[in-house]
């Protein structure tokens, strides 16, 4: 028996709508480094994202599904490009700006974009790719920066603000099939060449929804939320779509990602809520160790996209900021865990919840996969490979333009679900413990050891700012663990006192024999821990 109840499509366009005229009041404030942000309204950004998308049909000719992308940082013209692209058919292709040039290329071919609107302060970037872009007809620029880089550039070059000045302010919205592509986003290709996950209006919609739901981040118009996590990556966690839908403010940080600035604008700007990776967090608590700032206001920080170290949580705690860790990936839109304990709990209860990736919420179904293929039980206990399913989660990568829509891929097993490749335990209550990523875990004589638990026991050392275990080669065990420290400014700990200090918690057979300072750990295009380049270090003799 079929229902009786209306059939009507969950898509981008519906939640511009109702964030733009029921939560018209709330706003978007932009870091310029001037004296004041700019500030504009959820009513203005949708007018101005129904301007654009008139500019878009009628000045630049974007029709259907093309692909139109964003080179940009997190502001408010990035949010108007989020809601208008979508909204009129086309599909927001989301360009990662800390990307190497080839890679952007690469990506750029592989969908075909059309258009590209990009912040000025990237033309720097952008120009030079340019003659490698065949399929770009248009750029349009937003915000300040050199013109003069695109001067004799092949495509026609537009100025983002004359462009949208005197359009209407209404649009004859389409009717769109909510499982037709909203977003386009590559994942950052540590691996191979980026794949590209496609975002279905249905499954912005449905994310966004339990994104704002309190057994996730549960924020509400009276919050403000610091969205550092790059609109380039994931959908910024889904925060732009979270927020129209529910009238929470949002504060872009734009280019200024540093620590100082990240810090003043907290101070200044006060928002209950922020969402960053863990690097993020570790810049900011050096910055405001050194230079003390009120973070206070924040009451809840999402934090995630790689493994939280419990010291830096206690930490955090410390400053009268909760950071709730959370599980994602670019292939799960990303929500897919989120670390909230059971009520009731008194705080050294929860502790041991906290430090989990956190619980799945509706949405996101889980399995754990055993060597021989085999399900594990929920026992807190079996290792194996983390297997999701869910209307937000990918189910194969896109297959370029002029391509198949939906290429399979072994990341994807034959019953549908996809390998996430990170290795972990379930409790029977249903929280996630990541051990590893698959290809991270170090495989010493048979046994394994998990990088992230020796990363974060060194990281609770008081002289360690940061540390990255990396596998590498060893004749007689096969692989040892490499420790790669930061140390705080002005400490002096030696290889001996890390040793003994890791030795009151972790087994001693685990404890790495080859040791490294050095000055930084490199970071990925988002911000995590690039192994694959330590690796390299050490096997071109760099870390001896
Ligand atoms: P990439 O695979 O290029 O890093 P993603 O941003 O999609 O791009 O990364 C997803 C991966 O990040 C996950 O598969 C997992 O290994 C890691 N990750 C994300 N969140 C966490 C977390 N809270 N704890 C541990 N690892 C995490």
């Amino acid at each position: 028996m079929l229902s009786t109840m209306q059939d009507v499509s969950l898509t981008v366009t519906r939640i511009l709508k109702h964030g733009m005229t029921i939560h018209g009041k709330s706003q978007v404030t932009t870091w310029t480094g001037e004296a004041e942000p700019e500030r504009r309204s959820f009513a203005e950004i949708g007018e101005r994202a129904t301007r654009l998308a008139n500019a878009l049909r009628d000045e630049l000719g974007v029709v259907g599904d093309q692909r139109v992308a964003t080179l940009m940082w997190n502001n408010s013209e990035h949010v108007e490009a989020y809601f208008a692209i979508p909204s009129m058919g086309a599909v927001l292709h989301t360009l990662n700006l800390r990307l190497p040039a080839e890679q952007l290329i690469w990506i750029v071919n592989h969908a075909a974009d059309r258009v590209v609107v990009a912040n000025g302060s990237l033309l720097p970037l952008l120009a030079p790719l340019l003659p490698h872009l065949p399929t770009v007809e248009h750029v349009v620029v937003a915000g300040p920066g050199d013109r003069s880089l695109l001067d004799g550039c092949t495509p026609r070059v537009h100025e983002y603000e004359e462009l949208i000045a005197d359009r209407p302010t209404t649009y004859d919205w389409p009717e769109i099939d909510e499982r037709s592509a909203a977003a386009l986003c590559y994942t950052s290709g540590t691996t191979g060449d980026p794949k590209g996950v496609a975002y279905s209006h249905r499954s912005i919609y449905l994310h966004s929804m339990q994104v704002n739901m309190a057994e996730s981040m549960g924020l509400t118009e009276k919050d403000t939320t610091l969205v550092v996590v790059p609109q380039f990556h994931v959908n910024a966690w889904g925060l732009p779509h979270a927020t129209f839908m529910t009238g929470i403010n949002m504060l872009m940080p734009d280019r200024f990602l540093q620590p100082a600035p990240l810090a003043e604008m907290i101070e200044r700007e006060r928002p209950t809520h922020a969402a960053a990776v863990p690097t993020i967090w570790q810049g900011l608590l050096a910055e405001v160790t050194a230079n003390p700032r009120d973070l206070s206001s924040m009451s809840q920080v999402t934090i995630g996209g790689a493994a939280c170290p419990p010291a830096l949580m206690e930490a955090y705690d410390k400053l009268g900021v909760r950071l709730c860790h959370a599980w994602g990936m670019t292939e799960t839109s990303p929500l897919g865990t989120m670390a909230h304990p059971p009520y009731g709990l008194t705080p050294e209860q929860e502790w041991p919840y906290r430090i989990t990736q956190g619980r799945f919420p509706l949405g996101v179904e889980a399995r754990l996969s055993g060597p021989a293929g085999d399900t594990l039980p929920w026992d807190g206990e079996s290792a194996g490979e983390l297997e999701v399913r869910g209307p937000w989660i990918a189910g194969g990568y896109y297959g370029g333009a002029g391509g198949e829509d939906f290429r399979p891929d072994d990341k994807f097993s034959e019953d549908g679900w996809l390998k996430t490749g990170d290795v972990g335990v379930i409790s029977p209550d249903g929280y996630l413990t990541l051990t590893d990523r698959a290809k991270d875990v170090i495989k010493s004589g048979g046994e394994w050891i998990s990088s992230v638990d020796l990363e974060n026991a060194l990281m609770a050392h008081p002289e360690v700012a940061e540390a990255a275990v990396v596998a590498v080669p060893d004749d007689r065990w096969g692989e040892r663990p490499l420790a790669t420290v930061v140390l705080k400014e002005g400490a002096t700990a030696s290889y001996a006192d890390l040793r003994d200090f890791l030795a009151r918690s972790v087994a001693k057979w685990q404890l790495p024999e080859r040791w490294a300072l050095i000055p930084a750990v490199p970071k990925t295009s988002v911000g995590k821990f690039d192994k694959k380049v330590i690796r390299k270090s050490y096997a071109d003799g760099q870390l001896d």
